[in-house]
């Protein structure tokens, strides 16, 4: 049976963790705050002292520079207020300190004004300007809303497994250059084989929007089958099984997958897109849908949202496949209706799962145990 904590985790639960409470007005929530701004400042301090190792090529020339300049800013601002405030008000200090040392550091180290310390730019880059910009999206947007709208009221911030669910999405992002590259791998190969112009003049001739809803319909067809196949093939499934580890669910939780799973889904869901030669515009907003769509159906937020549960897959329907039973049910990750279709939609009104994993609990906590257990005996 797996603990339900890494070394890592206790070791961090240790330090910050006290029996102080951590309602409004305790000092908690200013100093995680404080704590989380300070290390994303630390981080993107980094990222602009050297860019050619911590940031990706392609989206380097793209980035508004001042405007992140004052985000990074602000971030630096914000760390220091809040961990100010939580050494105000809260008895033990660590929190506080370790915010304020983080927004020191960032501010010393340059702050919002730090140039490139040197230019060496090797072939493979880390995708950490990446992982700084998604991780301070997603938590501004999701963490208000399922505090406003909790599911489980009672879910805490840092429950057993968050930081294995944090590495998932560190890993994700700093290896961004690399999994781009192996996914994009197919879909370019066979592009390069098979291209019908008369076609690719058709499909790009469309409405921008149709041809948005053309690729999540076909994306989703394609993802809807591999995603069956991950979990009624038994050695598929020891893959997919890493996803289904999770026993809480929130906005953290949805990037535990297995790096094989991500690297073969996203291939082949990519390969119909690029065959048929979609513009580009249309299939951005796909992906910039997508990566907020699959934080949104993972995250802890029970606002009522009865309609859209059969047009969109939403956190109640998704979190029915994640439920301990039934897992083979609702495997579509955006439109409910192919579940519909085929046979395997699980919505039963109002109702939501008592407990999420698999059953038995086979997966061991940790990006790397779990990494290695699909190959083990
Ligand atoms: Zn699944
Ligand atoms: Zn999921």
């Amino acid at each position: 049976m797996p603990s339900d904590r890494t070394r890592l985790e206790r070791l961090i639960t240790q330090v910050f963790d006290d029996s102080e409470p951590t309602s409004f007005g305790s000092g908690w929530m200013s100093g995680t705050a404080g704590v989380f701004f300070g290390a994303l400042a630390v981080a993107g301090v980094l990222v602009f002292s050297f860019p050619g190792v911590l940031s990706t090529e392609a989206f380097r020339t793209q980035y508004p520079i001042p405007v992140l300049r004052a985000v990074l800013q602000v971030v630096i601002g914000l760390a220091f207020l809040l961990s100010a405030t939580s050494m105000l008000l809260r008895q033990r200090k660590v929190l506080g300190l370790t915010g304020l040392a983080l927004s020191l550091t960032a501010t010393l180290a340059g702050g919002s004004a730090a140039t490139a310390v040197t230019e060496v730019s090797p072939q493979l880059t880390l995708g950490l300007d990446w992982f700084v910009l998604n991780l301070l999206l997603f938590a501004v947007v999701f963490v208000p809303i399922e505090r406003a709208f909790p599911h489980r009221p009672e879910s805490k911030t840092f429950r057993p497994g968050w930081v294995t669910d944090g590495v998932y999405l560190m890993v994700n992002h700093l290896a961004v250059q690399a999994l781009t590259f192996l996914t994009l791998l197919p879909a370019t190969a066979l592009a390069t084989l098979w291209q019908s112009d008369g076609l690719h003049a058709r499909i790009t001739g469309q409405p921008l929007w149709l041809q948005f809803v053309e690729i999540i319909f076909l994306s989703d067809l394609v993802q809807y089958w591999i995603h069956r196949a991950y979990h009624s093939v038994p050695a598929l499934w020891r893959i997919h099984a890493v996803h289904h580890s999770s026993e809480t669910m929130d906005w953290l939780a949805g990037p535990r997958l297995h790096v094989v799973e991500t690297v073969s889904m996203r291939a082949l869901v990519l390969v119909p897109i690029f065959l048929l030669g979609f513009d580009r515009a249309a299939l951005y907003a796909y992906l910039v849908f997508v990566s907020f769509h699959a934080v949104f159906i993972h995250s802890n937020i029970g606002a009522r949202l009865s309609w859209l549960d059969h047009v969109v897959t939403t956190p109640r329907g998704h979190h029915w496949h994640h439920a301990v039973r039934p897992t083979d049910k609702n495997f579509a990750v955006h439109l409910p209706l192919l579940d519909r279709i085929f046979g395997t939609q699980h919505l039963p009104p109002g109702q939501w799962p008592d407990s999420y994993g698999v059953e038995g609990r086979p997966v061991p906590e940790g990006w790397l145990r779990q990494f290695v257990f699909p190959f083990r005996k």
